[in-house]
């Protein structure tokens, strides 16, 4: 992408309504424009990040036998009747009458639909197991929006749900989302820490919530610092093999961590030795509920199963924040300079830099380059406006991509790139030549 004709609004002054860095930064960079209290238009540059994480999301959910659907924001009020959660929900609920006043409701979740759904077509245990999810906007008519997008009105969430005939294999189901959503974290270079939760409004018996800490974060958590030398790096397993999926959650839920709500003063100081007692604050980007027959029953939803009887259906729900994740990722990864993206998530892979504009010789390499790093498949902006050195170097570390390749017409005369390295700040001079085959490299090591 050439910046001289990309929509990126880059704000010269910090916007004085932000309280938290990512929701500074996300201003300040034009990912994004507050449309009204906690609704947030998506603006180029923010779209590309929402839909890199949308994206590993997605594959994280199918490697693990989930299947992608889509239902509509707007449902219909009567299925919430018939759950009884209609007046639960109270005011988060945006509820809305159309012009034959229907009752209708903006969907805060999914239970209600999806386990209608599945009344309706699902009959017999031979179409179990079965796994849906769906990434569609949400809204909650939350009190106080605020942080940005950590804590919007209107948000996308990734919500899946399964959907068993017998407890055992809907503890199996539930498992298996457990370790994708290890895995789909740790794929964005997050360490979320799953933590014992209280079930809320959802309802239900077993849950955790995974966070990722930030001294940002809402919620206050509790755990042992054996957490920080797990191996975060992805687990490979079978996902139908029961023994190795329980095995990870064992290990991962064998070590103190809670929220306030579930934290037990007691528990902690007699499980984690002294020195690795940790308190701080944490992020909440994804949350696991089962909860057996609490929608099955109101809903009717039940099989045939081997025995000849009818059962209710044993379900569970799994939530990921996609949008929050987007401020997250920031609010665990910026600088004084600006915001620092891990390369999966980045919205664009490396940022060029033309010094000289103007000067055929820079102009050239640049183009070529640009050409080079494009074909090998890396996503580049292009900074090819007019504007002083000192202004781009400050928007390119701003916008935080991984990379940046730096060319001025010394360089072009000593065939020489100056590679920068935004987490880190190394540089380093690389032929000319050899550039595309570095970045790609550099590129393929951080992704696998
Ligand atoms: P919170 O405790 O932060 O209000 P929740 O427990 O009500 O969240 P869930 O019903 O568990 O939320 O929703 C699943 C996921 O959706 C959460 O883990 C969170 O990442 C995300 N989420 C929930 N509410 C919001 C919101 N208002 N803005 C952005 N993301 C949200
Ligand atoms: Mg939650």
């Amino acid at each position: 992408m050439r910046l001289s004709r990309y929509f990126l609004p880059v704000l010269r002054e910090d916007p004085k309504e932000a309280e938290i860095a990512s929701h500074r930064l996300m201003l300040r960079t034009g990912m994004i424009r507050q449309e009204a209290a906690g609704i947030y238009s998506w603006l180029p540059l923010g779209f590309r990040v929402l839909k890199k994480i949308e994206n590993i999301v997605r594959r994280e959910q199918e490697r693990a036998g989930s299947i992608e659907m889509l239902m509509p924001t707007i449902q219909p009020a009567e299925l919430w009747k018939r759950s009884g959660r209609y007046d639960d929900y109270g005011k988060e609920m945006l509820r809305i009458a159309d012009r034959k006043e229907h009752e209708l409701l903006y969907g805060p979740t999914n239970e209600e639909m999806i386990t209608d759904i599945v009344a309706r077509f699902v009959q017999s245990y031979k179409q179990l197991p079965l796994n849906l999810f769906h990434i569609q906007w949400k809204f909650r008519d939350e009190i106080r929006p605020r942080f940005g997008v950590m804590r919007g009105r209107e948000f996308l969430m990734k919500d899946g749900y399964s959907f068993d005939l017998t407890r055992e294999d809907g503890e199996h189901a539930y498992n298996k989302m457990f370790v994708s959503y290890l895995r789909t974290f740790a794929a964005m270079g997050l360490k979320a820490i799953p933590m014992r939760a209280e079930t809320g409004p959802i309802g239900g018996n077993l849950s955790h919530e995974f966070l990722i800490l930030a001294d940002t974060g809402e919620s206050q958590v509790y755990f042992d610092a054996a957490f920080h030398e797990k191996d975060w790096s992805t687990f490979e397993l079978d996902y139908d093999d029961r023994e190795a999926v329980a095995a990870v959650v064992r290990e991962f839920t064998s070590m103190y961590a809670a929220t306030e709500e579930m934290h037990d003063p007691e528990r902690f100081e007699r499980e984690v030795p002294e020195g690795r007692r940790v308190s701080g604050r944490g992020i909440e980007v994804g949350h696991i509920f089962f909860f057996g027959e609490k929608y099955s029953r109101p809903l009717g939803a039940k099989v045939l199963g081997p025995d000849g009887n009818e059962h209710y259906l044993q379900c569970g729900s799994y939530g990921i924040g996609v949008s929050r994740l987007v401020g997250a990722i920031i609010e665990a990864g910026h600088d004084e300079n600006g915001i620092i993206w891990p390369a999966p998530v980045a919205p664009f892979h490396v940022g060029l830099i033309n010094l000289r504009q103007g000067d055929d010789a820079t102009d050239a390499a640049c183009e070529r380059l640009y050409e080079q790093l494009s074909n090998a498949g890396l996503e580049v902006l292009y900074d090819d406006t007019g504007e002083r050195a000192g202004e781009k170097f400050a928007r390119m570390d701003l916008i935080g991509l991984p990379w940046q390749v730096i060319i001025g017409p010394r360089n072009v005369k000593d065939g020489m790139a100056e590679i920068k390295d935004r987490a880190t700040g190394a540089r380093e001079n690389v032929p000319l030549e050899f550039v595309a085959s570095v970045m790609t490299e550099r590129l393929a090591a951080v992704l696998s």
